[in-house]
């Protein structure tokens, strides 16, 4: 795993940093400030909850307290890191000390109080707010993200089997869910991306129905969407599972948001823009009369952060590009009587796209249990 090794993650964190450099608007700040910890962790590796990066054309700085300096030398390579008791007041020093007068900060991810507190302790410095400067090279993920995320899928695949003899009527939801984040972390997760939906029955309308204490019946339909975290990224998926004697109007939704599901992800190649793709699968939901039972977003991008750019939505501005990730997830929620979501990883490709949870199957007849 190339993100297990500092030494071959380096060469990946480097080009990052050249990729950020180069979208940094350098017209406007002499340094860019990075304090969004999982932008600092994609710009150098370093995994710790104290650290801010300073960019500048031509150099990199890590700041981090006493807490983290070991994990830093070991964890970060190629950029100069400093010990310091307060984080700002060192990023002050150093634009001082480099006769750096204009500094970029991240305003999305700065709080009024945040932003008090750096006036004070950069006197003398101007904070110009920044957006999405980091954000906007995360959309593209390179080869070490994208083998940290195909294992993070392939870890649900592989807990697949499991998660269908858990299914079975009398078990409760949250029962489900201890069980199948055990099973997510003896192989290898960090622990679950977020927390886990297991709904089961009428429950299944709650398009974010967290695993309750409710026991799943025969007739229902459980709808399944977990991930697995590890090396700082996140994998997402859902799937869900029909009992026997389940009823015909849920077999008919499920049909209706597989062939959602389906369709976007065929419409999926570079150049495509992602309201396109949400178009696709809502227009195929609204002619089968379920338009206003699908009331979110077709995906969103997955990484760092679980939810991340891009949307694909009605009002997604992006296009697909190569190398970004994200899921399509259509859903139809019937209030009263239960729901389906099917919702995979996709991978953008010079050509079209690939499926990196391909293997789970989605077919109804494989959703059936017995
Ligand atoms: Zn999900
Ligand atoms: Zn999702």
């Amino acid at each position: 795993m190339i993100l297990h090794d500092p030494r071959k993650a380096a060469p990946y964190m480097e080009k990052r940093r050249v990729e950020t450099i180069r979208r940094a608007d350098w017209a406007s700040y002499d340094a860019l400030m990075v304090t969004n910890l999982k932008n600092v962790r994609y710009l150098t590796g370093f995994s710790g909850t104290a650290g801010v990066v300073a960019l500048t054309q031509s150099e990199a700085w890590l700041i981090t307290d006493f807490r983290y300096t070991t994990q830093a030398s070991e964890q970060v390579i190629g950029v100069k890191v400093e010990e310091a008791k307060d984080l700002l007041a060192a990023m002050g020093a150093i634009a001082s000390r480099m006769g750096m007068k204009r500094i970029g900060f991240e305003a999305d991810h700065v709080t009024v109080s945040n932003l008090q507190e750096m006036e004070k302790k950069m006197e003398g410095a101007q904070l110009v707010p920044t957006s999405a400067v980091v954000e906007a090279a995360r959309l593209v993920k390179d080869e070490a993200e994208m083998e940290a995320m195909d294992r993070l899928v392939d870890l649900l695949e592989e807990s697949m089997g499991y998660a269908r003899s858990l299914m079975r009527p009398g078990a409760l939801e949250r029962d489900i869910a201890i069980e199948l984040e055990t099973a997510m972390r003896k192989r290898g997760a960090d622990g679950s991306a977020f927390e886990m939906i297991v709904a089961s029955g009428a429950r299944g309308a709650l398009p974010h129905g967290v695993a309750s204490a409710k026991a799943v019946e025969e007739g229902e339909a459980v709808t399944l969407d977990w991930g697995a975290r590890g090396w700082g990224y996140h994998s997402d998926n859902t799937r869900t599972f029909l009992q026997r004697g389940v009823s015909d109007k849920i077999k008919e939704i499920y049909k209706v948001t597989l062939e959602a599901n389906e369709a976007a992800i065929e419409a999926v190649r570079p150049g495509v823009s992602l309201a396109q793709v949400d178009h696709v699968a809502r227009s195929l939901i609204t002619r089968a009369g379920y338009g206003e039972y699908f009331g979110h977003g077709t995906g969103h991008g997955v990484g760092l952060d679980i939810h991340e750019a891009p949307k694909v939505s009605s009002a997604s501005q992006e296009e697909a590009r190569p190398g970004m990730v994200f899921t399509i997830e259509p859903g139809i929620y019937l209030p009263g009587q239960g729901g389906v979501r099917i919702e995979d990883m996709i991978f953008v490709t010079e050509k079209g796209c690939r499926v990196m949870s391909q293997r789970i199957d989605k077919s109804m007849e494989s959703m059936m249990l017995d």
